[in-house]
């Protein structure tokens, strides 16, 4: 490999450099020009690199450039004297990033470069692209549940002209019904022996990226692929993405949740109704016999029918499964949520489990393994012309699902052998009405500790790796962060790491105000302050507020108070829940006077620059809910270990949180605002000094809450 010229590439985007003269309002920035020699660093010398890189620093050029070049200079001609390449792959946490970096950032970067033609391209999620085959099929077969018919249509129409079959692409957004019914899936693809395989557009995508140089992808794709290599297939081979050892993960603080979620499975009453529909179901008053199952004896034998027998298996899964669904509801009744923990016991009444619960595991399992081992033993006898059919194919996949299902219920009854795995029954209300009584369990397994699986499966295999984010340090240290992710122990690889201070004007453009006398979280009177301040806030900024909260219940409570009042004033009010997050944001850009009352997924990704964010209120200090059963496990394993899970898990978690809320406010170097924290714990606990000193400096007012409205009043007008 040849090494990088830190000379040449950095000078591209000093004053008057190649990439910097495509800027259109370039700005000198020492701290991006410091973070690219970094990364640069860590290409030439194979190094894990960890680095945080404040809002405007602008980090996607730091790395894009060094990546660019990286990825051109490795190129060789094979023996045909065709270029092949190992692409580096950037792996983002949302697709917002994603499609930023493929359609802005990296043809800009790409045209103020000296050599080479850059070839990119962007991969999502394969349940993002239209799936060909399962297409075709749901034309020409009627669907099982209430289907929209015009939204076919439309996709029908859109499917003949579109040339990456990406769900983006359509002009609306198809139901869930109707999308899960024909986009691509792992384990419904037949591959090679697809009829479809010319016209597919994920094996056009593949090809595509196989002669890329550089790949664009989300965590969960990545962890899909390393995973696979992991535990088998390899790194010389082309599996989900082609072979690699350069990888760059921007929005990296978000990995270890990313790949909680990618590691994790769960399963429910009407998710394993769905499979056994697919395989099995009657229609129309003369009960007529549809499925793939159905499909399958038509295959077979006069001689030989096991069609009763396999709907008769299929009755008792389903009173199996509702028999769990009926006693595991009765677990959740208070809490939502029941966490079977082999560590602390005290909650779980040993005898219901073993007498209640653990007996409709175990009918569940065995009755799934009586159906499936039915479903094999045909499928394993067929000719191998049947054995390719797609119905064939469809039910091997649907078995997999199901037999993933009897592991989980297995687990479940061994739960105290699956110390490593965090195992939860969740109530989920059928209706959106939370009160109904219409709910349904939900069986979730999650690993425990991700650091083991990321550093063998991310870190050690890949020559180096760019970990980039606006929020990886406390106090500009990386140990809380290296520690869940693994990298902790990496002794022998060569670790870079550093920190690049926004550019943006903190100590004169933003006043974080709070007010000592507020009463803490746990004291009477907290609820009603919060109200009456949020609405004061807001009122007295002229709206053009963010408001972040740590729950729905005091998300609705303060909503409920503010509104009439807000409104009397012109500031609309909208309300997390009320619209899906995107067109939410979209009311929220477009009325600049608009208040948006949130809670966890808006305390990061949101952009709002100039005067459409003025003031964001954070109304507490963001500790996960001690009822969520990931955090409970991991606080159970640090102090099993002897460790302090407030200081090792709950406090450094806040922290982070904390400054991505507070990363809300200034998004272009003109903005200007008011971040207001109305915890008290930030002053009258030792801990606050944490929070306050992860931020940058900025005008400070912190006092009783009447003179901080006057403060605020002279700061902004
Ligand atoms: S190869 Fe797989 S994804 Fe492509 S059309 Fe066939 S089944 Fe669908």
């Amino acid at each position: 490999m040849s090494k990088l010229d830190p000379k040449q590439i950095v000078s591209s985007l000093r004053e008057g450099g190649t990439v910097a003269e495509k800027l259109s309002s370039y700005e000198p920035r020492q701290a991006q020009l410091d973070l690219l020699e970094l990364i640069i660093q860590g290409f030439n010398e194979d190094a894990l690199v960890m680095a945080e890189a404040g809002t405007g620093v602008g980090k996607s050029f730091a790395y894009l450039l060094p990546a660019m070049y990286f990825a051109l200079n490795d190129e060789k001609q094979d023996v045909k004297q065709k270029s092949t390449t190992k692409p580096v792959v950037i792996s983002t946490a949302t697709i917002t990033l994603q499609q930023q970096l493929f359609e802005k950032d990296i043809p800009l970067v790409a045209s103020g470069m000296e050599k080479g033609k850059i070839k990119s391209v962007i991969m999502k999620g394969r349940g993002n692209y239209l799936c060909q085959r399962r297409f075709n099929d749901t034309l020409q077969e009627p669907p099982l549940f209430d289907f929209d018919y015009d939204e076919l249509k439309q996709i029908s129409q859109w499917a003949k002209t579109t040339k990456t079959g990406g769900k983006g692409e359509l002009s609306f957004k198809p139901s869930e019904t109707v999308w899960t019914s024909i986009c691509s899936e792992s384990d419904l693809c037949l591959g090679i022996h697809c009829p479809y395989k010319a016209v597919c557009f994920i094996f056009a995508l593949r090809k595509e990226a196989n002669n890329a140089h550089i790949i664009v992808v989300n965590h969960h794709l990545l962890f899909a692929d390393l995973a696979a290599r992991y535990q088998g297939a390899g790194y010389e081979n082309a599996v989900i993405l082609p072979p690699f050892d350069r990888l760059i993960i921007d929005e990296a603080h978000t990995i270890e949740s990313a790949a909680t979620s990618f590691f994790s499975s769960d399963f429910s009453r009407s998710g394993i109704f769905r499979q056994l529909g697919r395989l099995y179901r009657t229609s129309g008053s003369r009960r007529s016999h549809h499925g793939l199952l159905v499909k399958l004896n038509a295959m077979l034998p006069s001689s030989e029918d096991p069609l009763d027998a396999m709907i008769e298996a299929i009755k008792k899964i389903r009173s199996s499964a509702e028999e769990l669904d009926e006693q595991a509801l009765k677990l959740c009744d208070e809490e939502r949520i029941f966490r079977l923990s082999p560590a602390d016991d005290s909650h779980c009444d040993e005898t219901f489990l073993k007498k209640e619960l653990f007996p409709h595991f175990k009918a569940l399992r065995r009755n799934i393994l009586s159906l499936t081992n039915m479903v094999r033993d045909i499928t394993e006898n067929l000719s191998d012309e049947k054995i390719i059919d797609p119905a064939v194919w469809e039910i091997k996949s649907i078995v997999r699902r199901l037999e993933n299902t009897a592991e989980i219920c297995d687990v479940f009854c061994k739960y105290r052998k699956h110390e490593d795995e965090v195992l939860w029954i969740e109530k989920y209300s059928v209706s959106k009405d939370i009160s109904s009584q219409r709910s349904m369990a939900i069986f979730t397994k999650a690993p425990l500790d991700l650091a083991p699986k990321l550093r063998e499966s991310v870190f050690l295999p890949n020559k180096s790796v760019v970990c980039v984010s606006a929020t990886l340090a406390i106090n500009d240290d990386f140990s809380y962060w290296a520690n869940r992710c693994g990298i902790t122990g990496l002794e022998k690889r060569t670790l870079l790491s550093g920190c690049f201070p926004s550019p943006f004007p903190y100590s004169s453009a933003v006043l974080l105000i709070g007010p000592t006398d507020s009463p803490m979280p746990d004291e009477e009177g907290y609820e009603e302050f919060i109200n009456e301040a949020v609405c004061r806030l807001a009122a007295t900024a002229g709206g053009s507020a963010l408001v972040l909260f740590t729950s729905y219940q005091s998300l609705n409570s303060a909503y409920n108070a503010a509104k009439s009042e807000l409104e009397a004033l012109g500031i609309r009010c909208l309300k997390q829940g009320d619209d899906d997050r995107t067109r939410l944001l979209q009311s929220f850009l477009s009325d600049e006077t608009s208040c948006l009352f949130a809670t966890d997924s808006f305390w990061e990704g949101v952009d709002a620059p100039g005067d459409t964010l003025r003031l964001v209120i954070i109304c507490r200090l963001p500790f996960r809910s001690p009822n969520d059963p990931i955090l409970e496990a991991r606080r159970e394993a640090v102090k099993k270990y002897g460790g302090s899970p407030f200081m090792e898990l709950s406090l450094p978690q806040a922290a982070m949180k904390f400054k991505q809320g507070f990363g809300r406010l200034m998004r272009r170097s003109a903005d200007r605002g008011v971040v207001a924290v109305l915890d008290s714990r930030l002053f009258k606990k030792a801990y606050g000094r944490l929070f306050l000193h992860s931020l940058p400096e900025t005008k400070t007012s912190f006092c009783a809450f009447d003179n901080i409205l006057q403060d605020i009043e002279n700061f902004l007008y």
